[in-house]
């Protein structure tokens, strides 16, 4: 069974400044009082809706009217699993979800036994800890090509006031305990049995994850990977205006798919092999984002706006919800280019979807992912261990002129020119020229907004002029001045 995780997470620092929507957009709404009427529902549903929650959650036998109520908007069903005491047998649990899902349930929230913990037997708990644990440990491992391990050993039970819980943060709980409890451990996972109020299933800051009442391992890993300063994996949605679905990359462990964690993740923690940023128009092999290849793990574009990170997913991967597969196949995120100009994209790691893909996200052998009028990539061939990635690109237009001041200062050429305008592939390199001769070759890696060169030229009158090169080749058209050197 797969399962969705929610988080109200509060510490990557790429996620500070949101607006109040996108706030909400990880948030879900609960409706779980014992007698809940249908007309609560409905005003729920209403609120649901304005607010722009992630989800809204309640009982199985809700379903049908939360689907039909919420049809056609961004707020997903939710229906709680075995609530509030997480005590059936497995095979109930797997029955009621799989009869949640069919009627219409896009994600599910299914409750941890702590029973038995709260009983005072701890036994099974700790079980259930330890499994999670290494089930955790052994994704990191994996997903780092062991570079990164996350060992976990079980400390408690340990019985706090009610009160302590009143703020929903792990810290809160880490202060009321002993500090001698921690002192072996650099990460302090919370598992609590559900606190009511609390509107998430995990939360995390850099050093302590909350798990509110669930304990599977793709939430851990989730609230984990906040530890490791990793955002959430989210989709880029375009239907008549673009927004972000915050879990919306149905791949990554952080967004709401069960499966690894992506290339730009991977690179963001130093877990990438290598990554090929192509210069010319050639194809290219990937080995699986999932390792362990020698091949590279990503093709990385970059354009004056934006940069492009293509991945091989060598397999299929599950959504939490257990509904729907995303097949393997080859994907893209995109984000703002460093230093570059306005991007479309308001921040990294955003998945694209594929428009020939309708729910399939991937794109498979054949299929091309275009930037009309900079590049494109075509899937050539794709497979288990690894994909073949045609690069090509398609900006045909030259940088503009730009804007030169040239001097003379102790028998030397001060030359000084703002950045050409380029919106397509970006300006690659800048080309200084004296009298008809390139002399000296400026790299656009960091793009600058102005420019300065000092070049040595023989006593006399000289032609000095400079021009720029977009990544795709095109030359644009010089930009002169004449200079005597006295
Ligand atoms: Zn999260």
């Amino acid at each position: 069974m797969h399962l969705r995780i929610f988080g109200g997470t509060r510490t990557p620092t790429t996620e500070r400044a949101r607006r109040a929507e996108d706030l909400t957009k990880t948030l879900d709404l609960n409706v779980l009082s014992p007698d809940v009427a249908d007309a609560e529902i409905e005003r729920a549903c209403a609120d649901a809706r304005e607010h722009h929650f992630a989800a809204l959650c309640s009982y199985p036998h809700l379903v049908p009217l939360m689907a039909e109520r919420l049809r056609g908007c961004d707020v997903k069903t939710c229906a709680v699993i075995d609530f509030p005491d997480g005590t059936s047998s497995t095979a109930d649990r797997a029955h009621a979800a799989a009869m949640a899902v069919a009627e219409g349930a896009d994600e599910l929230d299914v409750v941890m036994n702590y029973r038995a913990m709260l009983a005072g037997d701890f036994r099974l708990a700790r079980d259930d800890l330890l499994r999670v644990g290494a089930e955790t440990n052994a994704f990191f491992r994996a997903s780092s090509g062991g570079r990164f391990s996350m060992p976990a050993s079980v400390a408690g039970p340990v019985q706090l006031p009610r009160e302590v819980f009143s703020n929903c943060d792990a810290t809160s709980l880490r202060v009321a305990m002993p500090a001698s409890m921690f002192t072996p451990y650099e990460r302090i996972t919370f598992v609590t049995p559900i606190v009511d109020g609390c509107p998430f299933f995990g939360e995390a800051n850099p050093t302590e994850v909350l798990l509110n009442g669930r304990l599977f391992r793709a939430l851990a890993a989730h609230e984990l990977g906040h530890t490791l300063s990793l955002g959430h994996a989210s989709r880029w949605t375009c239907n008549r205006r673009c927004s972000i679905e915050e879990y919306g990359n149905a791949f990554s462990v952080m967004g709401g798919g069960d499966g690894d964690l992506n290339a730009w993740e991977k690179s963001a923690l130093g877990w990438l092999g290598p990554i090929v940023r192509p210069r010319r128009n050639a194809t290219h092999e990937l080995g699986p984002v999932e390792g362990p290849t020698l091949l590279p793990q990503a093709l990385v574009v970059r354009t004056a706006a934006s940069e492009f990170w293509f991945e091989s997913r060598g397999s299929a991967t599950p959504s939490f919800v257990g509904d729907s597969v995303q097949p393997a196949g080859v994907t893209v995120v995109a984000g703002p280019a460093p230093g570059g100009e306005l991007s479309q994209y308001p921040r990294e790691n955003l998945l694209l979807a594929n428009p020939a893909g309708g729910a399939r996200f991937a794109y498979a052998p054949g299929e091309a992912f275009v930037r009309a009028g900079i590049f494109r990539v075509t899937v050539e061939r794709h497979a288990l261990q690894s994909a073949a990635l045609r690069f090509e690109w398609l900006d045909r237009v030259a940088p503009g002129r730009p804007r030169l001041r040239a001097r003379t200062t102790r028998g030397r050429i001060r030359l000084s020119w703002d950045a050409a305008r380029e919106r397509g592939s970006g300006v690659d390199s800048y080309t200084a020229v004296i009298d008809g001769r390139a002399v000296r070759t400026f790299r656009s890696d960091i793009p600058h907004t102005t420019w300065t060169a000092a070049l040595r030229a023989a006593r006399g009158s000289h032609r000095v002029g400079v021009y720029a090169t977009d990544r795709a080749g095109n030359r644009g058209r010089l930009a002169s001045a004449r200079i005597r050197i006295r």
